[in-house]
């Protein structure tokens, strides 16, 4: 990278927090993501505050060099991975957290990560309700970037459910605060919708290629300390389709519920091995695995009864084996990705959702493409919302095999066609979806204007947001 751009980088944050030694620039090469080559970046910044990062991308506009944000670096569709020779935004030094104990309301740095949040907000007996299984790395603005969901989305639907209010630094410099938090003389975050349009909304799942998130304000809950596991069982898969669906439709609270085919229970079960001590059964067709949290216990016992009059009246059984939610709610980051983790295989993720009750058609689609394609997969999800299910299909390939990941590759785009078409919505509008939106024309066309008129360079991460 051009030396007069490095001194005029460390100009703005010191020396101790710009790097190009190709050691450094390794760690930014790469992402959690699994199946994306690296690419090396030309050099990383490590700004504290948003002033630094204006100043960073005036810069950065000025020499038109391609701009990464990143924070956790544990997205898995390749959207952190930066541009050959481009500069990338470590934000993990903006890590000031403000708690509105009267609002129920927080404002975090655009490095805290929700393990920090967690443990800071434990205190006051308080949690963000949505917890992603990469809490310990992933921040929560990294998480607004992509609109992700975790446990807890059952109750509260995705990140953008809970987001108050952003502090963006715009690509051209400027700073704007959006929600309440724009009248400075508000006592703080207590509303999203307060100036006209939903400009929060603009920057929520948009992959870093609008603008620098530096601080997140989110709503902040009671936390639940009651809690009742359980597994039920369906002979159809509408059976167990319905049952999540009624279940939040009497209001059953439910942060974390997933719906298993027995035999890919039985798989999963098999890799995870018999640590997590979940006693070996003979799983019905279709498994409902569920958590029911509530703040005081007289809510839970009611919701509990409901569950099981609800779980009867759809013809279902109760399975009785609580180890399963337990150790998802309790344990999940352990669970499905670890299979891929350890036997070293790579995968092509298609994160999408799907409703409840289309859940079997997203099942009938990934096995028939795998059967087509002669590959091997599975797919795990979690409830997102009172009417959305979020899916993790993972198409896995050896990386030593060209001729496979090949297959993989095809199969891959071919099953985000054919998802689109059952109703399906990516869960980000990453590259890795392009395929599967390519009707959506009018739509891609005015995200396409946004970007040109927001970031005329285009120099914040392009190529990522819809592969604009
Ligand atoms: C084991 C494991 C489990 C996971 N479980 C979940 C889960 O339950 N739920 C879930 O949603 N995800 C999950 N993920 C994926 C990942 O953790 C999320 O996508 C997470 O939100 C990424 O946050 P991050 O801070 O690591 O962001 P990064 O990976 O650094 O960046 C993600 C994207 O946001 C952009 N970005 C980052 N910071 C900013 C910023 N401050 N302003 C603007 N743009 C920015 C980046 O350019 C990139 O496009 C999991 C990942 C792993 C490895």
């Amino acid at each position: 990278m051009d030396t007069s751009f490095i001194k005029k980088l460390v100009n703005i944050v010191g020396t101790e927090y710009v790097s190009d030694r190709k050691d450094v620039l390794l760690t930014y090469s790469a992402s959690a993501s699994i199946g994306y080559d690296r690419v090396y970046p030309g050099a990383v910044v490590r700004p504290a505050n948003a002033e630094e990062v204006s100043l960073i991308l005036k810069l950065a506009n000025e020499h038109k060099v391609p701009v990464t944000p990143r924070s956790g670096g544990s997205s898995l569709q390749g959207e952190v991975i930066p541009k050959e020779g481009g500069l990338v935004i470590d934000l993990l030094r903006l890590d000031n957290i403000t708690f509105f104990e009267d609002l129920r309301s927080i404002r975090a740095g655009a490095g805290v990560t929700f393990g920090t949040l967690d443990k800071y907000l434990k205190k006051y007996d308080s949690w963000i309700p949505v917890y992603p299984d990469s809490s310990l790395i992933c921040t929560v603005a990294g998480n607004v970037a992509v609109n992700g969901a975790g446990p807890g989305s059952g109750v509260q639907g995705c990140m953008a459910e809970l987001v108050l209010g952003l502090e963006v630094v715009l690509p051209n410099g400027e700073i704007i605060q959006t929600g309440t938090e724009a009248n400075p003389y508000a006592p703080g975050p207590f509303l999203r919708y307060a100036f006209g349009p939903d400009l929060t909304g603009l920057f929520i799942g948009s992959l870093g290629s609008l603008g620098i998130i530096t601080a997140v304000s989110l709503k902040v809950h009671k936390r639940m300390n009651h809690y009742y596991y359980q597994t039920y069982g369906f002979d159809t898969a509408a059976g167990a389709e319905n049952f999540l669906s009624e279940l939040r439709h009497n209001d059953v609270s439910v942060p974390l519920a997933a719906i298993y085919e027995g035999r890919i229970l039985d798989f999963f079960l098999d890799m995870l091995g018999e640590e997590y001590g979940v006693p070996q059964t003979e799983w019905p067709a279709f498994t409902v695995s569920a958590t029911i949290g509530r703040i005081r216990k007289d809510q839970l016992e009611s919701d509990k009864k409901m569950a099981i009059q609800i779980c009867e009246e759809l013809g279902g059984r109760i399975v009785n084996v609580p180890e399963l939610p337990q150790g998802e709610w309790e344990d999940r980051m352990w669970t499905f990705l670890r299979s891929s983790y350890v036997h070293g295989w790579w995968w092509m993720m298609l994160y999408h959702h799907q409703t409840p009750t289309n859940w079997h058609r997203t099942v009938e689609e990934i096995w028939e493409v795998m059967d087509k394609y002669g590959i091997i997969g599975h797919t795990a999800g979690f409830l997102t919302g009172d009417s959305s299910y979020n899916f993790y299909p993972q198409l896995y390939f050896d990386p030593e095999d060209p001729e496979e990941e090949q297959k993989v590759r095809a199969a891959h785009k071919e099953l985000s066609r054919r998802l689109f078409k059952t109703g399906a919505v990516p869960f980000k509008l990453a590259a890795y979806w392009v395929e599967g939106v390519e009707e959506m024309v009018p739509y891609l066309n005015f995200i396409r204007r946004l970007k040109e008129t927001i970031d005329p360079n285009n120099i914040m991460n392009p190529g990522v947001l819809g592969g604009i």
